[in-house]
């Protein structure tokens, strides 16, 4: 095939998607071909589980979705893209039937953390004041010098602590447990170096932009950023898998919203052998289990704030979260893994069908476990929710093995693009000034799997779709 459009995308997840949509923007053609009959990777969204009641298939909440300077910079809400916020964004249940709870307002949430309100503030404080600043910093390339190099310092010395250590800052079982669901987002060991990164990165963003939900499901995001893409003049195919460059056409710049392996083996020999070799050493992480509930009555949490939270963390105290961590990045499945829950129906009420309320959970297990985590989750739920099991009435479930088959980016179940190993967070998908460089002319990777990685941010096709630009300019 010779080249009829300037760039052509592999994947139409919220990274592919956005840079496409930057490239269209600045006036080249573009076409993005997804494997899937539907758009939107890790943003799909349907109704799993009874007529009408939407479940958000991979994404839920989305602090980064506001967070991210490029997809602020976009007219979403133009093409339909709608945030709704619940009264509490996370809320972390504990066994003596309280909750720990972080709200966006950083003083209430400091309030509410009582005798450890002034370490929160002292932990996530500075990165709140400035976070755009930092946002522009750590949403890409981690080795290059940064534009505001003092508050990278400080967060670079903070993020690099394991976080177990900062967990000490903490007297009480509650501020901990707050921090360590948060670290967990991590999925990995969280006595690490740089085990606090993502974690700080979370609070922050939910100090200054809440954790927020789409109106309507997480599809709304691709959704919104498909729209604006074809407004432009991009196309998107669907139901066509790439399974190699012979299925491109020749000239275009390709971006490749794949795992790196993938990108390997679409790639094929024109890599370059140290570049190939980096690609199939790729790690990937721990995986999640996934299960949705249509809920009757939403889940009675005996803790009322958590009635009112859009995300939840179940886990118990840090070192229970931490154990659970270690012992998933080893390969063995915990008898109480860390799940997260969210209710999307508090912050979007349209989200519920009468009085059936969708409820997201996901466990993290082992990478590619085989196990059934659908009795770990609802247990999980039930230990801060006596009678929660009572009202289920109906249940869908996605081990790590389906996770995969519905997405081939999420190898062996790994949601976040690749192991968040030190070396990993530092230098994704290989150690190089130019994350998103192939090493073939014209070919960029922009998953999930390089700078700044997992999440709903769309930074890693914007770095990509900048780099492809300049080449197409080149000429
Ligand atoms: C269960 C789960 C829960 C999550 N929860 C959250 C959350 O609450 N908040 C949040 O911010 N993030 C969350 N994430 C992470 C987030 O969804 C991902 O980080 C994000 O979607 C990554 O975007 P991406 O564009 O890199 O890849 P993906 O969204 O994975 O999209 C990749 C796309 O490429 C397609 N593709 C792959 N290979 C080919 C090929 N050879 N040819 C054609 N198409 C191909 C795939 O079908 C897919 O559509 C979650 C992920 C999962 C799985």
């Amino acid at each position: 095939m010779s080249a009829t459009v300037d760039a052509v995308v592999v994947g139409s997840g919220p990274n592919g998607l956005a840079a496409a949509v930057l490239l269209a923007r600045a006036g080249r053609s573009v076409t993005v071909y997804e494997a899937a009959d539907t758009i939107g990777g890790g943003t799909r969204s349907a109704a799993l589980t009874a007529p009408g009641l939407v479940h958000d298939e991979c994404s839920a909440v989305h602090p980064f979705g506001l967070a991210s300077p490029f997809l602020a910079s976009l007219p979403l809400a133009e093409h339909g893209l709608r945030w709704c916020w619940p009264e509490v964004d996370l809320a972390h249940p504990l066994d003596d039937g309280t909750a720990a709870v972080m709200v966006r307002d950083l003083d209430r949430t400091c309030a509410g953390l009582g005798r450890d309100g002034r370490a929160w503030r002292r932990l996530v404080g500075p990165f709140v004041a400035h976070f755009d600043d930092l946002a522009d910093d750590v949403l890409g390339p981690v080795l290059r010098w940064p534009d505001h190099p003092l508050l990278m310092t400080r967060f670079g010395v903070r993020a690099a602590a394991p976080a177990s250590l900062l967990a000490r800052t903490f007297r009480t079982e509650a501020a901990k447990a707050l921090w360590g669901g948060n670290a967990a987002h991590l999925f990995h060991r969280l006595g690490w170096p740089l085990s606090s990164s993502v974690g700080l990165m979370l609070i922050a963003a939910g100090h200054v932009h809440g954790w927020p939900v789409a109106e309507g499901g997480s599809a709304s995001i691709s959704a919104a950023l498909a729209s604006l893409l074809r407004a432009n003049g991009g196309t998107i195919v669907t139901g066509r898998p790439v399974h190699t460059m012979a299925d491109l056409p020749t000239g275009a710049a390709v971006l490749m919203d794949t795992s790196p392996s993938a990108a390997a083996a679409i790639i094929g020999d024109r890599l370059p052998r140290r570049i190939a070799r980096s690609y199939r050493r790729f790690r990937h992480g721990p995986a999640a289990f996934k299960v949705d509930l249509a809920v009757r009555g939403g889940v009675p949490w005996t803790a009322e704030q958590v009635r009112r939270a859009g995300t939840v963390h179940l886990g118990g105290t840090f070192d229970q979260i931490a154990a659970a961590e270690a012992s998933t990045t080893r390969g063995v499945m915990p008898a109480r893994p860390f799940v997260l829950v969210a209710q999307q129906s508090v912050a979007d009420p349209s989200r519920s069908v009468g009085d059936l309320h969708p409820v997201y959970a996901y466990a993290h297990v082992p990478s590619g476990w085989d196990g059934d985590g659908e009795r770990s989750v609802i247990d999980q739920i039930e230990r801060f929710a006596p009678g929660f099991s009572e009202r289920i009435e109906a249940v869908a479930s996605r081990d790590p093995t389906g996770l995969g088959e519905r997405n081939a980016n999420l190898v062996g179940g790994d949601i976040t693009g690749g192991a968040n190993d030190p070396l990993q967070l530092v230098a994704r998908p290989r150690l190089a000034l130019d994350p998103y460089a192939t090493g073939v002319p014209g070919v960029f990777l922009c998953s999930a799997s390089t700078p700044p990685g997992a999440g709903v941010h769309g930074m890693g096709g914007f770095h990509a779709a900048t780099r492809a630009l300049r080449w197409l300019e080149q000429g």
